[in-house]
């Protein structure tokens, strides 16, 4: 276990700027926090987040990132809280080691392999700075690397799968080579040990086979660039078991004929002198076909920039060669860590945060998601991370992937249509919230459920996927079937009974045809909507009440209708039911933009009130009158009385300044009362015509902005 000293130094050897008290503060607080908690291996539990602080030292990061991989399980696993973290090492490191909680928190299914991406968009999502997920995958490689102590198997395979389709990837995507390929060869030894074993067997045979070849080839290179002149650096290694295991699927061949097992890197000064080499070994040896790929003149997504070829190379060993300069071969083993800026020490953490390092930092994550493949690197420039995208999860961690802006009720439908249908409220993170509310990522939602209840017309409104908006419409429809056919049905009875008839399903079904309809529920949903009139029902099974009585005691709903009904005052609204007369309460005055209802009233035709008006208590007992309403479009330029109460200071010109200020934003006044008069202050009501409800509290905000004005309220009801 690395030691106090030793990580001080270690850090201090590349940043001498390095915050030495936060760390050792860190040390002390974290092991403190562990206290006894032991590793499944026996070790003191502390030695884990030393080990991972260690490994982050081999990318040169700052302060603040060595201090949360101290720090990085003291929130989930001790009794250390955010506050306590924010009171001892600020909020910058608070917020590091939150989101390296929050990482540590999703269980990822690896069931849903499919998933694999949505999850990886979503730690990238998450990890909105950089230096959290850095501290993740170190965290990762370590316990990868103590895997073995895990006692389950199953768990194992778990981890290492995860490790696989996860985290290597997410690696691979920061460009840290290093990182990937250890996490790749340990998840390969406990997915596939067999295979993994047979690999290292065949190294083995290969390397005594033909002594130490690697160093043959690398004396017979470096012999080449000196003979060239060109100062070069030369490497050489075997490739990971897991590297060669993935060549020999992907190309399907046998191992006997996989012989280019060993990859070489050529590093030189620059760029000009990758070119020279290049030409150089192309000159010298033969080339193997299909491998030659100039990532210098166009680098891949993350940055990583370097020629390949494949030669027939000394020995006429099948070879891989890597050419590159000294800084692009620093990128390719450290990613964005190589881009980590010192020169600018002795500034705090925090205003370090914004720095062009971070941009750039931010501006690469944008780039990894959207660019596919290196042509597209250089057209990205500005893009934001899945800015159309937002991730949330089942309380079983299902990942549900959602547009921006999605609700609860979106999610419900995402996860089952029955769902959707049934939800009557969500708890997100635990909390009951209101199901309109934007889901953010990283938010567990639970959905709960009803039999009793069924979509509503007023989700319509907030909803922003097309599963829950086409779901939500279909039942709109269907219900608007329901209701006509259960107003018909009452309208047909009325009728009926009021031409001294009784009303009967077999008195219908005499008349089916005649107005086309296949069934009793067919023609009474016909009535309901209008489109046939209840009299003519009637007067079909009866026809001798033609012409007989025109006292016209007998009126239907649609005999009433206005000629303008469903658009009555010039507005549409949602969900009545044609041929229906339609009228504003005089008691809430609603506005385009309320939340609404539909009161009928047989005869009468509908009545829009808004949704809290003290009114609609009368009617809480007759379910059947409410109908689901809505603004078609809230924007219209019609005009709504809307009344508004205020209580004005009782001095002289105050009444002036009210209908200057109602006047200038656009509003008129229609009806003006004083209710209460006294000697300083007076309340009245005013009755003002505006277009919306936004246009309304415009010019309430501009009066109580106005000094004559002491309070102001919407009337309701
Ligand atoms: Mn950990």
């Amino acid at each position: 276990m690395m030691r106090q000293f030793e990580l001080v130094e270690t850090i201090k050897a590349y940043d001498p700027n390095a915050d030495e008290d936060a760390i050792n503060r860190a040390y002390v607080f974290a092991m403190r926090a562990h206290g006894a908690q032991k590793r499944a291996s026996g070790d003191p539990y502390f030695s884990h987040p030393i080990e991972v602080a260690g490994i982050l030292t081999r990318y040169k990061v700052d302060t603040a990132t060595i201090v949360t991989a101290l720090l990085h399980d003291t929130i989930e696993d001790t009794d250390a809280t955010f506050a306590d973290l924010e009171k001892m090492f600020g909020n910058d490191v608070a917020r590091l080691v939150d989101g390296v909680t929050k990482l540590t928190r999703i269980n990822f299914d690896s069931d849903q392999a499919k998933q694999a991406e949505n999850f990886r968009k979503f730690l990238l999502a998450m990890s909105e700075d950089i230096r959290v997920l850095l501290v993740k995958l170190a965290d990762r490689l370590h316990n990868m690397r103590t895997l073995q102590y895990i006692k389950k198997p199953e768990s194992r395979a778990r981890i290492a799968r995860e490790t696989m389709e996860i985290y290597a990837p997410l690696a691979e995507r920061i460009g840290i080579d290093e990182i990937k390929s250890e996490l790749e060869d340990l998840a390969f030894a406990e997915l596939n040990p067999d295979a993994r074993n047979s690999v290292v067997r065949r190294l083995d045979f290969l390397r005594n086979q033909g002594g130490n070849l690697v160093n043959r080839i690398l004396s017979e290179l470096n012999h080449l660039m000196l003979e060239n002149d060109i100062k070069a650096d030369i490497q050489g290694r075997e490739k990971s078991p897991y590297s060669i295991w993935q060549k020999m699927q992907q190309h399907d061949v046998g191992f006997e004929q996989l012989s280019d097992i060993m990859a070489f890197r050529i590093i030189v000064d620059d760029i000009d002198s990758c070119y020279r080499t290049l030409g150089i070994v192309h000159g010298t040896y033969r080339t193997v076909p299909g491998r030659f790929k100039d990532y210098v003149s166009t680098p891949k997504p993350n940055g990583y920039r370097s020629l390949h070829t494949g030669v027939f190379g000394p020995e006429n060993q099948r070879i891989e060669l890597q050419i590159r300069t000294r800084e692009m071969h620093e990128v390719a083993e450290n990613g964005v860590a190589a881009h980590w800026n010192y020169k600018d020490g002795g500034q705090p953490d925090a205003a370090r945060k914004d720095g062009p390092q971070y941009r750039w930092l931010r501006e690469l994550l944008e780039i990894l998601d959207h660019a596919s493949d290196p042509e597209e690197f250089l057209e990205h420039t500005k893009l934001e991370m899945f800015k159309d995208q937002v991730f949330a999860f089942t309380p079983r961690g299902d990942l549900i992937s959602l547009p921006t802006g999605a609700t609860p009720v979106d999610f419900a439908y995402a996860v089952h249509s029955e769902i959707g249908d049934r939800c009557v409220g969500a708890k997100i993170n635990g909390r009951m919230m209101p199901l309109r509310t934007a889901l953010r990522n990283g938010d567990q939602v639970q959905i709960v459920t009803s039999k009793a209840q069924t979509p509503s017309p007023t989700w319509e409104r907030f909803v922003v996927s097309g599963k829950a908006r086409a779901r939500i419409r279909r039942y709109i429809r269907m219900q608007e079937r329901d209701q006509y056919m259960a107003l018909g049905r009452s309208m047909l009875k009325r009728t009926f009974t009021e031409s001294g008839n009784k009303f009967s399903d077999k008195a219908l079904n005499a008349v089916l045809k005649s107005f086309s309809q296949p069934t009793i529920e067919d023609l009474c949903a016909q009535v309901g909507a209008g489109h046939v009139g209840a009299r003519a029902v009637v007067e079909a099974v009866y026809p001798r009440l033609k012409n007989a009585d025109n006292n016209d005691k007998v009126v239907s709903i649609t005999d009433n209708r206005a000629g303008n009904s469903k658009r009555g005052e010039g507005v549409s609204i949602k969900g009545l039911i044609p041929g229906m007369a339609m009228h504003f309460a005089g008691c809430c005055h609603p506005l385009p933009g309320d939340r609404i209802v539909g009161i009928v009233t047989t005869g009468r035709g509908v009545t829009i009130h808004t949704i809290d008006c003290e009114k609609l208590k009368q009617f809480q007992d007759e379910p059947e009158r409410w109908l689901d309403v809505a603004w078609e479009n809230t924007d219209s330029q019609q005009a709504h009385v809307a009344r508004v109460t205020l209580t004005v200071s009782n001095t002289p010109g105050a009444l002036g300044d009210l209908s200057t200020v109602i006047a200038k934003n656009g509003g008129n006044i229609t009806n003006l009362k004083i209710l209460d008069r006294q000697i300083d202050f007076f309340d009245m009501l005013i009755d003002i015509e505006v277009k919306n409800v936004k246009h309304l509290s415009d010019i309430i905000a501009a009066l109580r902005a106005s000094e004559a004005v002491n309070t102001i309220e919407r009337a309701r009801g």
